[in-house]
Formats: C-alpha cells, structure tokens, sequence
C-alpha cells in the first residue's frame, strides 16, 4: 500500500486486528507519523482471517471481561464510526457442560460476571433444549448462556480499521518483513526491515502467534507460543435455525455456530504441540466432526464446504500481554490472546494508544496483564473459559 518511511513515531510490526487497532486509535487520538508494517501481501490474513468471529463476556477472569465489555461496544458502534458492517450477530453464546465437576467453576464464573453487570443465565438441561431443539443433550448436566454474545466478520472489521487508520494519516505498509531491531543505551533507535530502515524510538509488537520471534530482536523472551487450530464450514441446510448460538461444549472444546446457512465448527486437540504448521490435519478433523455430530445430530447430513488451520498464540495463563515492556524503553506489546484475540481487537487498540501517548492505559486497569507478571512466582491467573 504506502512506500516504507525513513522515520516514523511509532512502529507497528503487524497488520492483524491487533496492530491495526492500535494504529487507528493512535492517529484518531492525533499522533503523527504511525506506521503499521505487515509482512503479508494483505492486512488481516493470519490468525485474525482465520478465526471463528466469536465475541462473548463469558470469561472467567475480571480483566478479559471488562475487555470484552470495551471491545463489543466499540463493535456496537462500528458501522456508524468506521462506515463498515460488520455483521454483529447477537445470537448468544451457549456454553454446555458434559461433565458434573465443571458445575463449580461455571456457577462462580456466573456469579462474576453478573457482578460485573453481565446477566449470564444458568440453564438446566430442560432449558437448553428449550433454546436449541436439535441439541442431543442426553449427557449434558448444566449450560450457560448470555443473548449479548455473539459474532462479528473478522476481514470487515479488518477492513473498517484499515480505511479509517488509512484516512486519518497511518502509513500501511504490507509484503515487508521486520527482521531486526536496533537498541542504543537501552532505547529503540529504529527498525530494520527487508525493504530498508525506519528510525524510531517507539515500536509495538503486535505479531500474534510471532510475537516470541520479535521478542528475540530485542533479547527479551516473551512466552507466547503458537498452537494449530482448525475450521471446517459446511454447506447450507435447513435443519440449522436462524437463531442459533454460538454453542460451546466443555471438557472438549467443540464449538459450532450458523455460518451461511451451514455450519462452522472446530475443536481444540488437547495433543498440539507449539508449531508454525497451518496443514489440515485430516484425523483430528474427523474427530471434531464426530462431536459435533454427536452434540448435533442433524449434521450427519451435512456436506463438507471448506476448512482450514490457523494459529493461536498461548500464554501460561492465557491472558494477553499488554503495555510497556521493561525493556527495551519504547519497546510495546499486544499480543498473546490466547484464541480470543479477534473480540478483543478492539478494545486494545484504546487501551494501547493510552499507554503510548497518556503513559498509562486508563480505561481499563491492565496491570494484571503486564510482561512483570511472569517474573513475579504466584502473579499468574489462568483464564479457564479458553476454547
Ligand atoms: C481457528 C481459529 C479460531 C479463532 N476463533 C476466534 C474467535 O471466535 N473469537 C476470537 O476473538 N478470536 C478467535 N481466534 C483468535 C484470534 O484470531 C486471534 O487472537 C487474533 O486474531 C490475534 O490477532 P493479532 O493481530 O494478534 O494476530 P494476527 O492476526 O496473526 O496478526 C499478526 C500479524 O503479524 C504479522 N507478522 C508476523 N511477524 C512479522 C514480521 N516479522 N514482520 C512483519 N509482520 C509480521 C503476521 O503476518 C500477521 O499478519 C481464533 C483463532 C484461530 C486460529
């Protein structure tokens, strides 16, 4: 899209949701001279172009769902702020339990959401068959559900940020490697690249499943790891209503929601071992798909349209890591969210900006989610409602 420059304020390395979220917020605010650099041909087409497009409040921390709170209402907004649909579905998510020991931890992550003004449900099996009829429910003991979760199309919103980051002055640079990142006296001096240099004294790692890679520029580990996960999308039918949620099972992670008539649906395998590859694993393919027919009948109809694998980026305790980072000075990062990354999006974009031009994020407190916890023994809260 824009020529590399030779300067910049600030540096993006990453053009997911992330980092084009950061950017806007950035220029909205008036920074000058922000630069976002993707190694990508396109904006959006890694994880943030693979993802399922969930958005919920139903976490089991404070902090991801006062994160979610900020990110859906700025969705809420968006087509009127950036004049771009995103397809806001506020079907719901539907979480299933198949096992009597997750009752506990389900009530209390109830309970703390609706002390943060999110009016989760708590459903008996007879319940949930009242909302989803063509649900097998016959070893499911308990279900969640919140009408104000729901789904959003990731390459929209991908778009909404790139147009308006676009128009009120961030450079977009795509098919650009970041491969090096000098450091005087303990402050970023500028970013290296395979296109040439840009000198700067701010850089915000917004690399996703990479971020580790970037971390290494600078001799800092940041402990994100990348995880394959995959998608399969069936063809239309007309057994799948129109209001169907997002529905969530646990232990195993399966998810399905309606996606152009059809189904989408995915499973996370418990056996993934860190790795870049984005291969089909066609065997754990077939395992998802026998879940879901087991939770769905109906879907033993249905014909296979397309899949795909993409990558999260896993922290120990799969909360993202947010703000400044000890060191180097200048040095940024947003990144690590775990699968959830595409809800998010939004809200950490506000929150980073804050830290760069106010020197502290304010609208949400992010110390919980700052590098210095993986330095403190004890300091770790694992989010558990992670898929
Ligand atoms: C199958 C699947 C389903 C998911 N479902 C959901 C969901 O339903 N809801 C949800 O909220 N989240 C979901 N997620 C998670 C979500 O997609 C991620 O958390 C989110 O997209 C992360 O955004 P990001 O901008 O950090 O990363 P990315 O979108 O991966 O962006 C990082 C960018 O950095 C670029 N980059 C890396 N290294 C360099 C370099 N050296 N130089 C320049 N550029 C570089 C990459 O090319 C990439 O474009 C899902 C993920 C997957 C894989």
């Amino acid at each position: 899209m824009d020529p590399l420059p030779q300067k910049a304020d600030v540096v993006i390395i990453g053009g997911g949701v992330m980092g084009l979220s950061t950017a806007y917020n950035l220029v909205k605010r008036g920074a000058k001279d922000v630069v976002v650099i993707e190694r990508d041909e396109f904006f959006g087409q890694e994880s943030t172009g693979k993802c399922a497009g969930g958005i919920r409040h139903q976490f089991s921390s404070k902090v991801n769902i006062e994160l979610s709170k900020l990110s859906i209402g700025i969705m809420e907004h968006f087509e009127e702020e950036f004049d771009q649909p995103i397809d806001l579905n506020f079907c719901g998510y539907l979480f299933v339990m198949a096992s009597e020991e997750l009752v506990p931890r389900f009530q209390k992550n109830v309970e703390l959401q609706r002390s943060l003004g999110i009016e989760t449900e708590w459903l008996t099996t007879r319940d949930i068959l009242k909302k989803v009829p063509i649900l097998n429910v016959e070893d499911i003991v308990a279900g969640t559900f919140y009408g104000r979760d729901g789904l959003a199309d990731p390459s929209s919103v991908v778009q909404g940020y790139v147009k308006m980051a676009h128009r009120l002055g961030a450079r977009l640079v795509t098919d650009t490697t970041v491969t090096g990142i000098s450091v005087e006296k303990g402050k970023i001096t500028a970013v290296e690249t395979d296109k040439g240099i840009v000198e700067t004294h701010v850089v915000v790692n917004a690399t996703g499943a990479w971020s580790k890679e970037i971390g290494r520029l600078v001799g800092v580990d940041i402990p994100i790891l990348p995880y394959r996960r995959q998608i399969a999308v069936t063809a239309p039918m007309d057994e799948i209503p129109q209001d169907l949620p997002m529905v969530v099972e646990y232990p195993n992670g399966l998810y399905f929601h309606r996606e152009s008539g059809g189904l989408l649906t995915g499973m996370s395998n418990p056996n993934e071992k860190p790795d870049y590859d984005t291969t089909v694993d066609s065997d754990w393919m077939m395992s998802s798909l026998d879940a879901l027919m087991h939770r769905l009948p109906v879907a033993e109809k249905a014909s296979l349209r397309t899949f795909w694998a993409g990558l999260y980026e896993i922290t120990p305790d799969a909360h993202p890591i947010m703000g400044k980072m000890p060191e180097p000075e200048g040095f940024y990062c947003v990144a690590g969210f775990s699968g959830h990354g595409f809800m998010h999006g939004p809200g950490a974009g506000v929150l980073i900006a804050e830290e760069i031009l106010d020197g502290r994020a304010h609208t949400v407190d992010i110390d919980r989610l700052r590098y210095e916890r993986f330095l403190k023994p004890g300091a770790m809260e694992r989010e558990q409602n992670v898929i």
